[in-house]
C-alpha cells in the first residue's frame, strides 16, 4: 500500500520584549539563578499580573504576517499542572479566545493553514549542580513571553515543514520580535504525525514529537516516525497516540506518556487579568507599519534592481544583511557589484569571526567607498579585498588606508608597457611557449607582471599590453 504522511505544527516563538508578560523583570538570558523574578513571576499569593502591551503588539504582527484574523476580544485561561519548573502550579495561556486565527502562509508550493496563535507564558528551568549532585530550579524563564503558533494538518512532507520554519524565522526576524534561533531555543517546535493510505480522507492517529531542537534533527524524526507508524500498520497493529521525544543521537523516537496519562489541565478562564479589547484602529495602525518581510524584498530587488533570484536570496537571508545591502544601494553602489560583495566577502568575513549579521562591524559606507574606488579604476578588485579585510574590524577611512599603504591601482599605462617589455625579456622560455600555442603561458606572464607592480595594475591594461607586445614582434 501506498501511504501519505500527514503532519501539523504547534511552535513556541519566544518573544524579544525587554521584560516579562505579565510583570516588569527583564527576559535577559543569562542571568545568575533566579536574579530576574518577582512576587508576580514566582506567583507568590495575592501577587497580580498585569499584560505587556508589546506582548500583545508583536503577536498582531506575526498574526498579520501570516495572514490570520485578529481576535477583538481575546482572553487568557489557567492551564494548571504541576511541575518544579512552575512556582504558580499553573500556566497562564489561552484557550477558548486566542489572539489570532485563520491563517495562511505558501510554502513550497503549498498552502499551510494557520489555526490559531495564541499568548503564554514560559516556565522556568531544572538544571543540574554538579557540586552538590541536586537539582535545582532557576525561575527566570518563568513568565517569559510565548507565543504558540499552531498549523492545520496540512504538511505531507518533511521539505515543506522545514520550509515553513524558514519562513516562519525569516518573518520574526523581519518583524524584530524574535531572534528565531532553534539551537537556543527561541523557535521550539512539536510536530504531531500520522499516517494514511494515499487519498484517504480521515485523519490516522498521531503521535506528537517533541524535543526537536534543529531542521536537520526534524527531517530526521519525520523520516524515523512514518517509518515506524507504516510499519506497525502494515503489520496490522495500531498507532498509539502519544506523547514522543526524538533521540539526537540514536535517530529515533520513545514514547514519554500516552494518550491514557494524558494531564487533565483543569483550564479555566484566569481571574486576574481582564479581556484584551483591540480596536480596528489599533489593529489597522499595526498594519499600516509592517516592516517590508523578506519575499516582498526579493521580489522588489528582481524587479528594481534585477538581481538575479540566488542573490536576491542570499542577500535577504537576514534583515541586517537586506539593510547592510540597501544602504550601499543608497550610497551609490551598483546593486549587482553591492550583493557580490555580500556573498562574496561579507558573508566570508563574519563566518570566519563567527559573527551573525547583526553584529556586522564595518558600516556600508566603507564598503559602497571600495567599491567606487574599483569602479573609478583607483583600485582593482584584488587589493580592494585585501583592503575590505584589513579594514573589516575598525572603523578606518578606506581613502586613508589606501594612501597610507601606497596601494592606489597604476594608472600610468607607460609604466605598464614597460614592465611588460622587461617582462618579456627575462623570459624567452614563456614568450616562446605562448607563440607555439601554449595558452597557459599568457597566465604566468600576467602574474609575473602584476608581481612587478605589486599587484596594484588593473589587469585588463596588463592583458591588453601583453596581447599588443606578444603579437607585435
Ligand atoms: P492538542 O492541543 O491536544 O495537542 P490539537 O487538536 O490542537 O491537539 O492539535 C495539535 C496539532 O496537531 C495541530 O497542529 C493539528 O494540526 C495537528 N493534528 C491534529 N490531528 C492530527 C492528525 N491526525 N495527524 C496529524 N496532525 C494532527
Ligand atoms: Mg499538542
Ligand atoms: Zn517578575
Amino acid at each position: 500500500m501506498n501511504w501519505e504522511i500527514v503532519m501539523g505544527l504547534e511552535t513556541h516563538v519566544e518573544l524579544s520584549t525587554e521584560s516579562k508578560i505579565f510583570c516588569s523583570c527583564s527576559t535577559g538570558f543569562g542571568g545568575a539563578p533566579n536574579s530576574q523574578c518577582c512576587p508576580v513571576c514566582m506567583g507568590l499569593p495575592g501577587a497580580l499580573p498585569v499584560l505587556n502591551e508589546k506582548v500583545v503588539e508583536y503577536g498582531v504582527k506575526v498574526g498579520l504576517a501570516l495572514g490570520c484574523t485578529i481576535t477583538p476580544v481575546s482572553r487568557f485561561d489557567r492551564k494548571n499542572y504541576f511541575y518544579p519548573d512552575l512556582p504558580k502550579g499553573y500556566q497562564i495561556s489561552q484557550l477558548y479566545a486566542p489572539l489570532c486565527r485563520n491563517g495562511r502562509v505558501e510554502v513550497a508550493g503549498t498552502t499551510i493553514g494557520i489555526h490559531e496563535i495564541h499568548m503564554e507564558e514560559d516556565a522556568g528551568k531544572l538544571y543540574h549542580d554538579p557540586e552538590t549532585g541536586e537539582t535545582r530550579c532557576d525561575f527566570n524563564r518563568c513568565g517569559v513571553p510565548l507565543l504558540e503558533i499552531v498549523t492545520e494538518p496540512d504538511f505531507r512532507t518533511a521539505q515543506q515543514v522545514v520550509a515553513y520554519l524558514e519562513l516562519l524565522r525569516e518573518h520574526l526576524q523581519y518583524l524584530g520580535v524574535s531572534d528565531g534561533k532553534m539551537e537556543e531555543g527561541s523557535l521550539r517546535c512539536d510536530v504531531n504525525l500520522s499516517v494514511r493510505p494515499v487519498g484517504g480522507d480521515t485523519l490516522g492517529t498521531r503521535t506528537e514529537m517533541k524535543n526537536l531542537g534543529s531542521f536537520k534533527g526534524i527531517a530526521r524524526a519525520i523520516a524515523y516516525e512514518s517509518q515506524r507508524q507504516i510499519a506497525l500498520l502494515e503489520r496490522g497493529e495500531r498507532v498509539a497516540q502519544e506523547t514522543r521525544r526524538f533521540d539526537e543521537e540514536r535517530g529515533e523516537t520513545f514514547s514519554m506518556r500516552s494518550k491514557e496519562e494524558a494531564r487533565d489541565y483543569r483550564y479555566f478562564p484566569e481571574p486576574d487579568l481582564p479581556p484584551v479589547v483591540l480596536s480596528q484602529e489599533y489593529i489597522k495602525h499595526i498594519r499600516d507599519h509592517l516592516p517590508e518581510l523578506g519575499e516582498a524584498k526579493r521580489r522588489r530587488y528582481a524587479q528594481e534592481y534585477q538581481l538575479p533570484e540566488y542573490d536576491g536570496q542570499m542577500v535577504t537571508s537576514h534583515p541586517a544583511l537586506a539593510r547592510f545591502f540597501e544602504e550601499l544601494v543608497g550610497l551609490g553602489a551598483p546593486p549587482k557589484q553591492g550583493a557580490n560583495w555580500i556573498m562574496g566577502e561579507v558573508l566570508g568575513a563574519l563566518s570566519e569571526r563567527g559573527l551573525s549579521p547583526e553584529q556586522l562591524p564595518m558600516p556600508p559606507k566603507t564598503l559602497a567607498r571600495l567599491i567606487a574606488l574599483v569602479a573609478e579604476g583607483k583600485l582593482n578588485r584584488n587589493t580592494a579585498v585585501k583592503v575590505f579585510q584589513a579594514v573589516f574590524d575598525t572603523d578606518e577611512d578606506v581613502d586613508e588606508y589606501v594612501a597610507a599603504h601606497h596601494l592606489e591601482q597604476v594608472q600610468d599605462v607607460e609604466l605598464v608597457e614597460k614592465t611588460v617589455a622587461l617582462v618579456l625579456e627575462d623570459n624567452p622560455r614563456s614568450v616562446a611557449d605562448y607563440r607555439g600555442g601554449k595558452e597557459k603561458a599568457f597566465g604566468f606572464l600576467v602574474g609575473q607582471t602584476m608581481g612587478r607592480l605589486q599587484g596594484k595594475a588593473d589587469p585588463q591594461t596588463v592583458r591588453r599590453v601583453l596581447l599588443e607586445q606578444l603579437t607585435k614582434k
